[in-house]
């Protein structure tokens, strides 16, 4: 408690700028297979992070908006186990997949279980339990912009991107639903799902928007307001770190050893439970859909800082 007091986490996120900067554009590549995510700069980095006790820091271009992606895995998920608890497992697992974020090839033997929420056939089934208990488009954008203090938008041509080539989704969604676990049309669901990947926010939102993980669950801003329960809380943080970067989860928790989510936008947020939330963004992606130089900014991070979830 009393180093996180002492350290300069403006000066230490400069310096991680500084470090990653002339590796921009060197290695990695966008997410090719949605063509509004193709056209976005490689040349790009973006860091900033929210302390329990509201203090900020922010480096690089950490005010520019990007494509959340999968981070909206996340905020599905807290919005599902807010609104339906235990329930909300009946039709999720919660196992590491060891397989790319898109795989069908484990549902067949789970007979369209997915394997956790954070890949995409568990999003897909979370995002269908929200469409039969709220206006899934509606309660993400509302508690989005509840958690990060700022109203908050999809970009629409990224949605129409992902619907027009999202043929992986519709299989996962069909096979789904084949095995009867899918209750809701399949176009109703994905177009959710779909608006949900499509977000906007830059690094510095994130961090805040993703600030109950780190407090237990209680509302970065409201006094008083839990978005989710402290144990809610402590199991998305446990899913995040043994599920949370796909099949590079490993690996993460290895380098990092922090809760994080990534996304195909270059996004990957980053939980210090009781401490603080991370959000860093470039774009270029390595063979596992994961930031790159995100990955090596959080292994730089918990290096300088010593902060560690063990
Ligand atoms: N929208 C992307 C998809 O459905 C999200 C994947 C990701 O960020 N890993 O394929």
């Amino acid at each position: 408690v009393y180093a996180r007091h002492s350290m300069n986490f403006q000066l230490i996120l400069e310096e991680i700028v500084a470090t990653l900067r002339p590796q921009l554009g060197q290695e990695g590549a966008v997410a090719n297979y949605i063509p509004a995510l193709a056209r976005v700069s490689t040349n790009q980095f973006g860091i900033a992070l929210r302390t329990v006790d509201g203090h900020e820091a922010a480096a690089g271009d950490a005010f520019t908006p990007f494509s959340i992606q999968s981070i909206s895995k996340l905020f599905a998920l807290s919005i599902g186990m807010r609104l339906m608890g235990e329930e909300l497992w009946d039709r999720i697992g919660r196992e590491p997949s060891g397989n790319p974020f898109n795989s069908l090839v484990q549902l067949e033997n789970e007979q369209g279980v997915p394997r956790n929420p954070f890949i995409n056939a568990g999003a897909i089934a979370v995002t269908d339990r929200l469409v039969s208990h709220c206006e899934g488009k509606i309660e993400m954008l509302a508690q989005l912009s509840s958690v990060c203090n700022e109203a908050v938008h999809y970009n629409p041509e990224v949605a129409a991107s992902e619907a027009a080539t999202g043929y992986r989704n519709v299989a996962l969604a069909n096979f789904m639903k084949s095995f009867g676990k899918i209750d809701n049309d399949v176009a109703t669901v994905l177009d959710v799902y779909f608006h949900h990947c499509a977000i906007e926010m830059n690094c510095l939102q994130l961090a805040r928007a993703a600030g109950y993980l780190c407090r237990d669950g209680a509302h970065p801003y409201l006094a008083d307001r839990q978005v989710v329960t402290e144990r809610q809380a402590r199991r998305i943080n446990s899913l995040m770190l043994t599920c949370g970067t796909y099949d590079a989860a490993g690996e993460f928790a290895f380098l990092i050893g922090l809760p994080c989510k990534s996304g195909v936008g270059g996004g990957i947020v980053a939980v210090v439970p009781d401490k603080l939330t991370l959000c860093v963004w470039s774009p270029a992606l390595d063979s596992t859909g994961n930031s790159l130089l995100g990955r090596k900014a959080l292994e730089l991070f918990v290096a300088r800082t010593g902060l560690s979830v063990f």
